[in-house]
């Protein structure tokens, strides 16, 4: 039976300690989202975060475009927030509808502005081993296994997952806190084998009961990033039940990643209110 990674426990305490923080400082930090479109998960995504801006004391503002917006009205709505003195981070929640171009938006947020870190120059500082911002759900995870004093350095780490804004990130910074790191992904051969020589396994493959028992190694800590629906229920991609007989430690679904995701964003969020602060000052 192994250690729940209890996110949502983590998150919490995070949140009050950035609140405090947020209160002591007397700085008014302000979170600007845009969302495109109507979808259910995304809208609900955003109510989250703006939820947590006010639990913390961040300002937020929500902008709400079409489901027909183009590349030009969104780009041209983030060159604005980045003009915006009130505004500290910027973040456009993802995906956007196809006819935007998603690289070209990222590309015109601020990079003192992007609290998800998706720019290329976050990206960059983040693979050169110098984060600045770095995507919410890695760091966040980051942080779950600090607070679970999971030891990182030397172990072998397995990342299911190449995308922008998981699996590359998450490989880059287990890489910076010194694990020797393997990035699995739909083209990997015998994925089962990878998987079983994990010490650390971080699934974000998106599909639901998709690692198996079978594909953990006895003693390994396994961090599910998947959110998906099945029976009508909300699962990761780790059957939970059979694989936490085996892991030492385990993230739930839901309670595990998720919450970390928001409390990251917020931490970022007053981690670029204060380094703007500090470039007014000098
Ligand atoms: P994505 O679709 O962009 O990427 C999925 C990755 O899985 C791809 O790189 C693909 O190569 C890989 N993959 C697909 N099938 C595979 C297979 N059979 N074997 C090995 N690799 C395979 O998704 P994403 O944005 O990285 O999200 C992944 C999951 O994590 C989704 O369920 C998403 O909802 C969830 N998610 C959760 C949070 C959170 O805060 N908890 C945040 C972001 C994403």
């Amino acid at each position: 039976m192994s250690t729940i990674l209890d996110g949502k426990k983590t998150s919490e305490k995070r949140l009050e300690i950035l609140k405090e923080e947020i209160g002591e400082s007397g700085l008014y930090p302000h979170l600007a989202t845009i969302i495109v479109g109507s979808d259910p998960a995304s809208q609900m995504y955003v109510r989250m975060k703006h939820r947590a801006c006010e639990q913390v004391g961040i300002g937020s503002v929500g902008i709400e475009m079409p489901a027909d917006a183009t590349t030009r009205t969104v780009v041209d709505t983030v060159r604005m927030l980045n003009r915006d003195a009130e505004i500290d981070g910027i973040l456009v929640q993802l995906p956007l509808p196809a006819q935007v171009d998603a690289e070209r938006v990222i590309g015109a947020i601020s990079p003192e502005k992007d609290v998800d870190g998706y720019h290329p120059e976050n990206m960059g500082h983040l693979f050169l081993g110098r984060p600045r911002f770095s995507s919410c759900t890695p760091t966040g995870i980051m942080t779950l296994l600090a607070e679970y004093k999971i030891p990182i350095a030397g172990a072998r780490a397995v990342v299911a997952g190449r995308s922008i804004d998981v699996g590359r990130p998450m490989a880059a910074l287990l890489l910076n806190a010194d694990a020797t790191v393997t990035i699995c992904h739909s083209r990997t051969k015998d994925l089962a084998e990878e998987l079983k020589r994990a010490d650390i396994l971080v699934s974000a493959i998106g599909k639901p009961h998709f690692i198996t028992a079978e594909m953990v190694k006895p003693g390994a800590v396994v961090v599910d990033v998947g959110i998906n629906q099945l029976d009508g229920k909300l699962v990761g991609d780790v059957d939970f039940e059979a694989v936490k007989e085996i892991a030492s430690a385990i993230t739930p679904v839901p309670g595990g990643v998720g919450p970390m995701t928001i409390a990251t964003l917020m931490e970022n969020t007053f981690r670029a209110t204060k380094e703007r602060a500090c470039e007014r000052v000098l």
